[in-house]
């Protein structure tokens, strides 16, 4: 929904605007990554060490939608208050590693040539606690913008898209042509040392957030406790799909690196498949699942390419996690997996549903998987084990 705007409102959104550009600790790329995208390299897998006899514990970020309305005064409130929503779970659960689940931010209101700023803002506060992090692709990250239909009225376009008569450092930066899911990506990881995300093979293009994460322990790192797998859903500027050569590469992965499925699997991406339509489709199923929220239809990728048909058949495979519905957080046994919502994080995006965070806790010896999710007003619901179905 779009909100009205005053010339104070402005004044705010540009110095705040000004604000952001120098406190982003923007400089120029002097150096690439080494983890940049590669065409036909065969995959690196990335690895995260956990001291032995602790659990690991993951919070979920989903659907941030920082720089929603971002010409309002409005709009960077919200991306205020999604800081204080992350703060506040960060704190009171101590998590040792942090996953976006896509739709960090909402492309199709950023009308600046490099919409890594709103991103910056949306890791921050993971940052600043020096907490690792991953992050895969929603639909709005790479959306292109939308030209308000009101700034074709008397009001005109507001003046923070494309100062004149001020010199200052963004003025070229004033763009409307978006920010590509490699541009975010590439500007992520050259940026920040915590940041486990990667740009995925390029033969897998125009998807980028597909990568895998071994868990294991500092006392034995070639000895995997699980593995963590993040695809790219799509949307935005491609059709919302996991395509057939997506699928190919986790198979051909998974052979590789866990072949004979002993080593429990888990799915992170941001758009649901249809297969949740059918997880819980009528309310009599609710009884076997678990959450708060059944408050709207599934909204579900455009096509299925065969990637739910292999996690089924997957012994392996424990969970998939998606955002996307604002309204639902639930998770439901569904054939031989779990199948779950995050909650919705942000206060970007739409619905008033309270925000929060799913959280999930890995330990060893037997392996066990459980997840609850953790509210902004600090408590607690919603507790599953997912190690078992
Ligand atoms: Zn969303």
């Amino acid at each position: 929904m779009l909100r009205r705007f005053t010339p104070l409102a402005i004044l705010f959104t540009f110095t705040g605007f000004i604000f952001a550009v120098r406190s982003q600790e923007f400089r120029p790329n002097l150096h690439r990554s080494r983890r940049e995208i590669t065409a036909a390299r065969p995959e690196r897998i990335g690895s995260i060490q956990v001291p032995p006899g602790f659990p690991f514990k993951i919070a979920l970020f989903a659907d941030l939608h920082f720089g929603e309305n971002s010409w309002t005064a409005w709009g960077p409130q919200q991306d205020i208050k999604s800081v204080g929503v992350m703060s506040t779970v960060l704190d009171q659960e101590h998590p040792d590693f942090v996953i976006y689940l896509g739709d960090v931010i909402t492309a199709n209101n950023i009308p600046t040539k490099n919409a890594s700023l709103y991103w910056e803002q949306a890791i921050s506060p993971t940052r600043a606690r020096r907490i690792p992090w991953a992050s895969v692709f929603g639909n709005h990250d790479d959306m292109p913008f939308v030209w308000p239909l009101e700034w074709f009225s008397t009001s005109g376009v507001p003046p923070v898209q494309c100062p004149q008569n001020i010199s200052y450092p963004g003025y070229k930066d004033c763009s409307f042509r978006g920010t590509t899911r490699l541009e975010l990506m590439k500007y992520e990881v050259d940026h920040n040392t915590l940041s486990h995300s990667k740009c995925g093979p390029g033969v897998l293009w125009p998807s980028v957030s597909n990568y895998v994460l071994r868990i294991s322990l500092t006392s034995d790192p070639d000895t995997a406790v699980a593995y963590m797998y993040f695809l790219d859903s799509g949307g935005g500027s491609y059709p919302e799909v996991i395509s057939n050569a997506q699928v190919e590469w986790f198979n051909r992965t998974v052979q590789e690196h866990n072949p004979d499925a002993r080593v429990p699997e888990l799915m992170f991406w941001h758009i649901p498949s249809q297969d949740y339509h059918h997880a819980a489709a009528d309310l009599s199923q609710h009884k076997t699942c678990v959450g708060s929220m059944f408050a709207e239809k599934v909204a579900a990728q455009e096509a299925e390419m065969g990637i739910m048909d292999l996690l089924e058949r997957r012994s392996s495979v424990m969970a998939l996690f998606v955002g996307h519905n604002h309204g639902l957080d639930w998770c439901c046994p569904y054939k031989k997996l779990w199948l779950c919502y995050a909650r919705h994080t942000g206060y970007g995006g739409y619905g008033s549903w309270a925000r929060g965070a799913r959280i999930l806790e890995i330990t060893q010896h037997p392996f066990a998987l459980k997840s609850w999710i953790r509210m902004e007003n600090g408590t607690v619901h919603s507790e599953v084990i997912l190690s078992s179905s």
